[in-house]
C-alpha cells in the first residue's frame, strides 16, 4: 500500500497501574498490546496516546494526521475532556475512521456519537464466548475461520445493547451463560465510519489472540477514509450570489 493507514491507539492506563493481574497480562498496557497488532502489518503506522500524555495525547497535529483511531477505555471515561471529546468527534465528521473497544461503550466519545445510552447487561463469570460471523464474506472477517471463533474466557456483554440500529451488524456473540450480543457493528456519522468490537475486557489476554488483531486490523482498513476531508459549513447565499438558473428548454 502506498500510503500507510495512521492509526493512534488511544487507552486509558488505569487498569494498567492500579490492578497487578492487567499488568501482567499487558506489561506494555492494554494499548501497548493493541499496537502490537497493527505492528503485524506493514500497511500500519501506529502511534500511541494515552489518558495521562498532555491533551490525553490527542493534540491538533496528532488528530489532523490520524487516519483512525482506536479507544479502550472504562475507569475514567470521567476524566475525558469535553474539549477534546468534541475535536475527535469533529475528526470522525470529517472522515476519521474510530473502532470503540469493549468498555468503550460507554465513553464520551461513542455516546456523544450514537445518541443514545449505549447501555447493556455485563458478569463477569470466565464465560467462554462464541462469535458468530454474521456476513463470513464481510472484509472485517477476512481471514477468519468461520462460520464462529472463541474466546476461552470473556466478560458477558448481553441485549439489550442501548444503540442505534447499526448501518452493519456483523458479529453477534453468544455466551456460555446464554446471552446474546451484538460485538461486532458498523454505524456512520457524517463522513466517518465507526465499528464497536465488544471484546477485551482488561483481565483476560484478548488483545492477544489472534483473531481479534485480526478482525481490528481488517476493521481499521475498512473504517479508514475512503475519500476527502468533510470540512463543515453553512453558508448564507445571498440571491445574488446564486447560481445561474437552470434553463427551461
Ligand atoms: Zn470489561
Amino acid at each position: 500500500m502506498a500510503n500507510k493507514i495512521r492509526v493512534t491507539v488511544w487507552g486509558e492506563n488505569v487498569h494498567e497501574k492500579d490492578m497487578p493481574k492487567v499488568a501482567e497480562i499487558y506489561p506494555k498496557g492494554m494499548h501497548g498490546c493493541i499496537a502490537d497488532g497493527f505492528k503485524e502489518d506493514p500497511d500500519f503506522d501506529v502511534r500511541i496516546a494515552t489518558l495521562d500524555m498532555p491533551e490525553h495525547g490527542l493534540t491538533d497535529d496528532i488528530l489532523a494526521t490520524t487516519d483512525v483511531m482506536t479507544w479502550w477505555g472504562h475507569a475514567a471515561h470521567n476524566k475525558v475532556d469535553d474539549h477534546i471529546v468534541q475535536k475527535v468527534k469533529t475528526r470522525v465528521l470529517e472522515g476519521m475512521g474510530l473502532i470503540v473497544l469493549h468498555s468503550g461503550h460507554y465513553s464520551k466519545i461513542f455516546r456523544w456519537l450514537m445518541g443514545t445510552t449505549c447501555s447493556l447487561c455485563w458478569r463477569e463469570a470466565n464465560e467462554r464466548e462464541r462469535i458468530w460471523l454474521c456476513n463470513p464474506a464481510h472484509p472485517i472477517v477476512a481471514g477468519i475461520e468461520g462460520p464462529y471463533f472463541e474466546i476461552p474466557q470473556e466478560e458477558m456483554y448481553g441485549e439489550p445493547f442501548g444503540i442505534p440500529e447499526p448501518s452493519e451488524t456483523i458479529l453477534i456473540g453468544h455466551f456460555e451463560g446464554g446471552n446474546v450480543f451484538r460485538s461486532g457493528c458498523i454505524f456512520l456519522r457524517g463522513n466517518g465510519r465507526v465499528f464497536y468490537f465488544q471484546p477485551g475486557h482488561e483481565t483476560y489476554p484478548i488483545y492477544h489472540q489472534k483473531e481479534i488483531r485480526l478482525i481490528i486490523r481488517n476493521a481499521a482498513k475498512y473504517v479508514a477514509p475512503r475519500g476527502g476531508v468533510w470540512k463543515d459549513n453553512a453558508p448564507h447565499i445571498p440571491k445574488e450570489q446564486a447560481p445561474d438558473p437552470i434553463s427551461k428548454k
